[in-house]
């Protein structure tokens, strides 16, 4: 597990005795290994089982009510949220080397001349390589930083692609899955393709741009028409939008709706069934919108 020293020194240093670790679902198979080799070290160790998405999910009380005096936040970097207590975070970059892969399917990037580049925390690390490699193959690239690492994207927060778009032709994001680069593209008005690590190949998100912008477009027609509404908020710390949430009820039973607040901790189907409302709004994490409306 690469960096674990660094984190065990870090702990350490923040006089960590009892840590309380929140981590991605994709870290299930190795969270006890870590926890056992955290005990091993002298630390008490207790595994959140609810599952984080980012570090906008701060689970500082939970962690507290537990007697812990340290949250572990795995996968994620600081989000600027206030805690109660210490947070070490343990960003959990990944060693990836995309340039064979950049190198056999470069000629899709052919019509573009300049380049705007994007990640996701793991993958920051391959930026330059990237960036560099392009450059020297007649590409002029821009790379913006809003977060923590230039190009540094978040599901929510697409800035860095945003303000350099008027300068670029297309933009390229290093990583994984289509989660990421299909905020970019929802978002931007240039073509967006991803430098997938995983499946070693660059493709264009047009397409699920526009299912995307398909479906929206329904939903907020079904919005118009439904009677009866409900608006989903979330308490965790990052997410709680309950203020818009408060403003939006109002307006829309200025329009004659019922509208109704439902809070979550996590949604899952089973919550909604026996709710009558004829649509959903999401107040909660902005990518959530697969089932419900924006
Ligand atoms: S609000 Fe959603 S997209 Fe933004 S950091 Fe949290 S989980 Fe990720």
């Amino acid at each position: 597990m690469k960096d674990i020293d660094k984190i065990k020194e870090k702990l350490k240093e923040s006089r960590a005795e009892k840590i309380f670790i929140q981590y991605p679902e994709g870290l299930v198979p190795k969270i006890v290994n870590i926890a056992r080799y955290l005990e091993k070290e002298g630390f008490e160790v207790v595994l959140s089982m609810e599952p984080c998405y980012g570090a906008c999910d701060l689970r500082d009380m939970e962690a507290k009510r537990l007697g812990c005096d340290t949250i572990l936040h795995i996968g994620h970097t600081d989000f600027g949220l206030e805690s109660e207590l210490p947070i070490v975070y343990w960003e959990y970059r990944l060693d990836t080397d995309p340039i064979p892969t950049l190198k056999e399917e470069f000629h899709k990037l052919k019509p573009y001349k300049k380049i705007g580049l994007v990640t996701s925390l793991q993958f920051v690390d391959a930026m330059n390589n990237v960036k560099e490699f392009l450059e020297e193959n007649g590409k002029e690239v821009f790379v913006h930083k809003t977060l923590n690492y230039f190009g540094q994207i978040l599901g929510c927060c697409v800035y860095p692609a945003e303000v350099i778009q008027d300068k670029v032709d297309c933009f390229l994001y290093v990583g994984a899955g289509k989660f990421h680069p299909l905020g970019v593209a929802i978002k931007v008005d240039k073509p967006v393709f991803s430098l997938d690590v995983e499946r070693n190949e660059i493709y264009n998100l047009e397409s699920e741009k526009m299912k995307y912008l398909k479906k929206k477009a329904w939903r907020d027609s079904q919005l118009e028409d439904a009677d009866t509404v409900g608006i989903l908020v979330s308490w965790k710390k990052g997410q709680n939008r309950i203020e818009e949430a408060r403003k939006l009820k109002k307006e829309l039973e200025d329009k004659g709706k019922g509208v109704t607040i439902l809070a979550f901790d996590r949604i899952t189907d089973n919550k909604l069934e026996g709710l009558k409302f004829d649509i959903l709004v999401n107040m909660i994490c902005p990518r959530l919108d697969d089932e419900v409306v924006l």
